[in-house]
């Protein structure tokens, strides 16, 4: 898997989603996140065809992510959804498919459903997001595969520093999403000053900050700058103290819901 990825999340379904994905892909990109409760797979799948004849590459340079929506649960329909995934976004198969949510009750099952896609070789990879250690505990309980991913939520105000050590200890690698903090970290002075002693912008500082301390990164923009922005990351490095100074400013602040306490 790429360490670097465009994320889609609340990205329109059509022209303005095809747009980001295809110029990602364009500027070099290999990793897209998509997901079916997101909307917009069929303009995700557009954007890739779009992309992937303007890169001159092929569909096995790529590497495409999306998720089974919580209300899909259960063995049947995880099966069917990804059916309806794969169709939507005109994929014989995805990469990497995660059950998107922990639905109590529902994810043993579901897991059971994405290990059979995987040992049918329909997926390229399984995983899960948002789960927290407990919830990986009672997966791991019946798993016959161990996830290849957990997704969550990582940026500057939630470090997630005793999941990490978890998932290291378990071989589950971490993807952070909302890298960025929606957002809500670029006037952070700690950043501004970071960013400025370095000659990069506080979106670069906090995503080679992710990378250098072992996260993957899906990013979201559908600005073309910024798009290639945010893949500008490897003509500079943070030192030891730089990474401290950013592990220090964890509050446990999340931006997104709560994974022990969501009703969706
Ligand atoms: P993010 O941290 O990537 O922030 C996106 C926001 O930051 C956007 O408003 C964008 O305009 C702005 N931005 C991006 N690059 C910038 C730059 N260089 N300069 C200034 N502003 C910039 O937040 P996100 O979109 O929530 O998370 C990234 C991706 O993670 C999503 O698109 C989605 O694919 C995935 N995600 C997954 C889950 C999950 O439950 N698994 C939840 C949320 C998001």
């Amino acid at each position: 898997m790429p360490w670097l990825g465009l994320g889609v999340f609340q990205v329109e379904d059509g022209e303005t989603v095809a747009a980001s994905v295809e110029e990602a892909i364009v500027q070099g990109y290999r990793h897209i996140d998509t997901a079916a409760v997101y909307e917009n797979e069929e303009g995700v799948g557009e954007g890739i065809r779009r992309g992937m004849e303007r890169a001159g590459i092929t569909r096995d340079e790529l590497f495409i992510t999306s998720k089974l929506w919580n209300a899909d649960q259960g063995y049947e329909r995880a099966l069917e959804a990804y059916r309806e995934s794969t169709a939507r976004l005109g994929l014989d198969q995805l990469d990497l498919y995660l059950i998107h949510w922990p639905v109590e009750n529902k994810f043993t099952e579901s897991w059971r459903a994405l290990e059979d896609l995987y040992k049918e070789e329909k997926v390229g990879a399984i995983g899960v997001s948002n789960f927290q250690i407990h919830h990986l505990e009672t997966l791991l309980q019946t798993a016959e595969i161990v996830p290849a991913i957990n997704q969550v939520e990582r940026h500057p105000r939630l470090v997630q520093t005793e999941l990490f050590k978890y998932l290291t200890e378990k071989n589950i690698h971490p993807v952070a999403w909302a890298p960025l903090a929606q957002g809500g970290i670029f006037n952070e002075p700690v950043l501004v000053e970071m960013a400025e002693s370095l000659g990069k912008t506080v979106a670069q500082v906090v995503l080679k900050w992710h990378l250098q301390t072992g996260w993957a990164v899906i990013p979201k923009s559908v600005k073309k700058h910024r798009i290639y922005e945010n893949a500008d990351l490897y003509d500079f490095e943070l030192n030891e103290e730089q990474v401290k100074a950013i592990n220090e400013m964890d509050q446990h602040r999340r931006v997104g819901p709560d994974p022990d306490n969501f009703d969706f």
